[in-house]
């Protein structure tokens, strides 16, 4: 073992002094401790795709690192560091545009190591690897009766890969992004080095790392935050076909503390009869709901999406307790659709949904996505912009169109992720799959010109968006995206990985080997 310390130590300071070029296969074997170095072809190249399939095998990796602990995934960064080659943690791969890549350097897969750290129910928190998938916290969790309280719509994401973004769904609105729902990180600098960071110890580390877009170090444990878990969901859709009521009423039970639903959310109907996207099995298969009978003239709709979580104490009072936050709002009173499952159940729908879509091969196909945070004051302008103008009412839509509030003071200013400049503000999520089936409004060419020109009528217009999951390609568009924080975000950069080679995949910084 100390031989080989030594021999790996010699290496390394023969790279720094001398510049031998030694591939990073190599250099990662030499090291000891666990994990698996692959050079295999199918690792490679699933290491070079994503859930997106848009960005393509040219950035390969040399290598795949399948580390099993902290300790590897620090060697792993600290071989990387001294040899000059880039690295990028892998969570789930489920970004759109390569962000998880690293040409030409290490791919670390973080969903191969760790496995469940402690539950401490009483206390309220659980400890998670980097790589675990939220579904499997909220299974680990669920045994001791507790569950994380914010969440994506989507558990088959890894705890790192959601935390390097902000991690949200429709309980944000009270409880904030994920990252505000996390109490202490460990994480492996640019450096090498495995820093604990928290509110109160290394906090600049702990701030920049959440939502940082993985550019600060390689998050290998988090502890979250957890609350008693509900045992039942009422879930609830209704419809509208007024744009400012429906932002109305979601403004206003964003507003609510005390009696209030659990998840607010809500999504739009820009299609031409059916609704019948990936988001809207909930509607019955066997009687669709028809636009058109609902009197809109072919027009859009919009859907508004709540739940009230319950358990064995209020489980009598469930129905009043839904009606008299019902009776407040200004929906088609035609158009409710209610249903009641088990909390799990609620939380991995989108799973379900995945799985009828593999089924049929629309899974693994491009997805051209764009989520967009809208400030409050210019939604209205959006929807007659985008909704009612450029997807209009002709298309077919291939996936769903989220659209929810949330309130920016759940949010922490410090982190890394930015948002609009308002109290509240939107979440717009154009989730659309291209598929080759001869309808050109389907293509991947269409769907992504309708994305720019998404984005150039909010330039046109002065609607002040920030990009969720951003995509740019020039440094100056990464400095307009994070604005004030930019000269911070860069300080953090070279402070925590000086030599910029972490998530070179998102194309913020250039390697400096
Ligand atoms: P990856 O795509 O593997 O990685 C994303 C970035 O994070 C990369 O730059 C990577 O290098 C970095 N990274 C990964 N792991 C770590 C780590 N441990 N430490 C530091 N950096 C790391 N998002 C929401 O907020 N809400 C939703 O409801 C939601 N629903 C989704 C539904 C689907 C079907 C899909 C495909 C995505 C959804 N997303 C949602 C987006 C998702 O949160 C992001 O794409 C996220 O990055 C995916 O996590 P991942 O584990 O696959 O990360």
């Amino acid at each position: 073992m100390v031989a080989r310390l030594l021999l790996t130590f010699a290496i390394c300071r023969l790279i720094v002094t001398v510049g031998l070029n030694v591939e990073p296969a190599e250099l990662l074997r030499l090291g000891f401790g666990g994990g698996h170095v692959s050079t295999e072809r199918h690792d490679l190249e699933a290491a070079s795709l994503d859930f997106g399939l848009m960005a393509r095998a040219e950035a390969s990796p040399l290598v795949v690192f399948h580390p099993s602990l902290a300790e590897d995934v620090a060697r792993a960064v600290r071989a990387a560091y001294s040899g000059g080659f880039v690295v990028s943690a892998r969570g789930h791969g489920h970004s759109i545009n390569g962000q998880a890549r690293a040409a030409g350097g290490v791919v670390v897969k973080m969903t191969s190591g760790g496995g469940g750290g402690r539950v401490a129910a009483e206390e309220g928190y659980v400890d998670a690897w980097g790589g675990e998938l939220w579904i499997d916290v909220l299974r680990r969790t669920l045994e001791y009766g507790m569950a994380p309280r914010s969440w994506t719509d989507y558990l088959y994401l890894t705890v790192g890969g959601t935390l390097s973004n902000a991690g949200i769904s429709g309980q944000a609105f009270h409880h904030g992004p994920q990252i505000s729902n996390v109490h202490e990180l460990d994480v492996v600098t640019g450096k090498g080095e495995i820093l604990t960071c928290s509110e109160g110890q290394n906090p600049e580390l702990f701030h920049a790392a959440l939502g940082g877009l993985g550019q600060f170090g390689i998050i290998t444990r988090a502890r979250i935050a957890l609350e008693p878990a509900p045992q039942r969901v009422r879930w609830i859709r209704v419809l509208y076909s007024d744009f400012s009521t429906f932002t109305a009423d979601q403004e206003y039970l964003i507003s609510l503390h005390d009696r209030k639903f659990d998840y607010v959310e809500g999504f739009v109907i820009v299609d031409e009869g059916l609704i019948n996207n990936w988001r809207s099995s909930f509607f019955s298969p066997r009687n669709p709901v028809k636009i058109s009978s609902l009197g809109t003239n072919g027009g859009v709709l919009y859907c508004l999406e709540v739940t009230k979580n319950y358990g064995e104490s209020n489980a009598d009072s469930i129905d009043e307790e839904v009606e008299a936050l019902m009776k407040n709002l200004n929906f088609i009173p035609s158009s409710v659709f209610s249903t009641d499952l088990l909390y799990v159940d609620f939380l991995d729908r989108v799973h379900k949904a995945e799985l009828k879509l593999r089924s049929k091969n629309l899974w693994e196909v491009p997805h051209p996505w764009l989520n967009l945070f809208v400030p409050k004051s210019r939604i209205a302008d959006f929807d007659r912009g985008v909704f009612k103008g450029i997807l209009g009412n002709k298309n077919k839509t291939s996936g769903p169109i989220l659209i929810y509030p949330m309130n920016k003071d759940k949010w922490d200013e410090r982190t890394s992720v930015v948002t609009p400049d308002e109290d509240i503000f939107y979440l717009v999520a154009l989730l659309r799959s291209a598929l080759d089936n001869g309808e050109e409004t389907q293509s991947l060419e269409y769907l992504t010109d309708q994305n720019h020109r998404i984005l150039e009528f909010c330039v046109q217009e002065g609607i002040d968006i920030k990009q969720y999951l951003p995509h740019y390609t020039s440094e100056a568009e990464w400095a307009g995206h994070f604005g004030a924080k930019w000269d911070k975000f860069r300080r953090n950069k070279m402070q925590f990985d000086p030599k910029h080679i972490l998530a070179t995949g998102q194309g913020i910084f250039k390697p400096g080997l």
